[in-house]
């Protein structure tokens, strides 16, 4: 099996074991700030962390743009790394109004550099470029977390030695067009609840019949 082949059916498999995942805000801007947000937490403290930043400021990016670091800092402090994100959304509020006026990422969504544009931002790096792109622009633009880039490894989809951004352009070569939302999510799923770091639980994984760390 090619790891092409691989992939397309991990999808299958996946998409048989979880079916289609709801996708939730469409929206450019809050994806990315959510994202941004999402570094080294759960997905609950995140949610907590957008949500007391867009109470603190009365959901308005301006404010929270003209605002002291310190004071979107302790908006986010529930999500961790508070500083370091605080410092990436106010520089990533400023890049916006800059380049579109307005805070409003659609136009960005029709640019071919967008990927490029976003992950010039100091502290967004390409998966929160992606996220925000797959998400919020439907592109086809595949995104590599921590839990994807272990379950393509140990699956044997990418090799063993490919960096994180390496494994992105492996991938880009590999995906068959408009899946890459629904494995995305599914592949996150299996990486939470199966395929954990330590300890994975082969035994009960849907995809294991094409795993090479289970064959091993
Ligand atoms: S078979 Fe085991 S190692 Fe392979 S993807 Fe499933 S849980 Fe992970």
């Amino acid at each position: 099996m090619t790891p092409a082949e691989k992939l397309a059916k991990i999808h299958e498999l996946l998409l048989e074991k979880y079916g289609k995942p709801e996708i939730g805000d469409k929206d450019p801007l809050s994806i990315l700030i959510k994202t941004i947000l999402s570094q080294n937490t759960s997905d609950l403290n995140r949610d907590r962390a957008y949500d007391a930043l867009m109470a603190k400021f009365g959901g308005n990016f301006e404010k929270i743009m003209e605002a002291d670091v310190a004071e979107i800092e302790e908006a986010i402090k529930v999500g961790g790394l508070a500083k370091q994100k605080a410092a990436t959304i106010k520089r990533t509020l400023k890049w916006v109004k800059e380049n579109f006026g307005k805070f409003d990422l659609t136009e960005l969504c029709d640019d071919p550099e967008a990927e490029k544009k976003l992950t010039s931002i100091k502290g967004v790096g390409i998966k929160t470029a992606r996220v925000t792109l797959l998400f919020g622009c439907q592109h086809d633009s595949f995104p590599i977390d921590t839990h994807i880039y272990r379950v393509l490894k140990r699956t044997g989809v990418i090799p063993q030695n490919a960096s994180r951004e390496k494994a992105h352009t492996i991938v880009d070569e590999l995906i068959t067009p408009k899946i890459a939302d629904v494995l995305h999510l599914n592949i996150i799923r299996l990486g939470r609840e199966i395929c954990h770091a330590r300890k994975p639980k082969c035994e009960i994984c849907p995809i294991a019949a094409i795993c090479d760390y289970r064959k091993a």
